[in-house]
């Protein structure tokens, strides 16, 4: 059964420029949205990550929080019919502040899905900043509460089906452990890779400050090597599927490891944000 992804749009970041992109505008600002992805049309609904606890904490990075009352995670649900309590799982791309802050919101059986090596990556104090105690306390409860969280080695398992047309692979990038989530759509292969793009424009289409075309910028922010970065964006590229959708950035659509265009997310279609429209005054 193809599965349907909804955009959720958990508010934006006020950052720094050359933390997306090394050595882009240094010392500017720039603005990005923070999205979570909703999957529909399978036995239940999937959502991955979460979005940032509030305001105030993306200030702990010397960032600015733009959450406003209709980017919370309930309200965005609400949006496509869902309920918290209707979520079965959570899959987090990795833990970083801006992905797995609202976890607490979800009862404990709803099962938070991580790829083991971020959850000891987090912990480690390597970008320690960026992994904030109060949401990485509350993972160590799922921990200890049955059903509440679910790990996978997936960088030693190889892919794992975490349900019809839902596959979990390890990304090699971005974090020691981030994860990429593969969904099958009518429309082809979906990718959703975290953050091991930041930017396609400026990253993968034209890639600023390189020496080619072919020759992608890694991301100011990444825990392993600069030739590790590539090959996990490369990876990406090449792998057959047909869009692939960054976090802070509009998903693009790929052909031939070029991106052909980015999808219009207003279309309803296998990748929306289409917001159904309500009536929320009752007549
Ligand atoms: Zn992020």
């Amino acid at each position: 059964m193809p599965l349907e992804i909804k955009i959720l749009d958990y508010g934006d970041i006020e950052l720094e420029s050359s933390f997306l992109v090394l050595g882009r505008d240094c010392g500017r600002t720039r603005r990005v949205p923070v999205y979570g992805f909703l999957i529909l049309g399978g036995r239940w609904p999937v959502l991955v990550d979460t979005g940032y606890r509030d305001n105030a904490i993306m200030g702990s990075l010397g960032m600015r929080g733009l959450q406003f009352h209709e980017n919370m995670v309930e309200r965005q649900l609400a949006n496509h019919g869902v309920k918290v309590g209707d979520v079965r799982y959570i899959l987090h791309t990795h833990l970083h502040i801006d992905h797995a802050g609202k976890d607490d919101c979800f009862p404990m059986n709803t099962t938070v899905v991580i790829n083991r090596r971020e959850l000891e990556y987090s912990v480690s104090g390597l970008m320690h900043p960026q992994y904030p105690k109060p949401d990485i306390l509350h993972l160590v409860e799922r921990l200890h509460t049955p059903g509440a969280l679910r790990l996978e080695d997936l960088d030693q398992s190889g892919p794992i089906e975490l349900m019809p047309g839902l596959t979990l692979a390890h990304a090699d990038g971005h974090t020691e452990g981030s994860m990429n989530v593969h969904v099958e759509t009518a429309d082809g292969t979906a990718i959703i890779c975290g953050d091991v793009i930041y930017d396609f424009n400026d990253q993968i289409i034209e890639p600023q400050r390189t020496f080619g075309p072919e020759e992608y910028q890694v991301t100011g922010n990444h825990s392993g090597s600069k030739r590790r970065e590539k090959a996990a964006m490369r990876k990406l590229m090449h792998s057959g599927a047909k869009y692939i959708l960054p976090v802070h950035d509009k998903p693009a659509v790929v052909q031939g490891a070029r991106v052909v265009g980015r999808a219009d997310m207003a279309i309803p279609g296998p990748i929306s944000q289409s917001v159904p429209r309500r009536d929320w005054f009752p007549a």
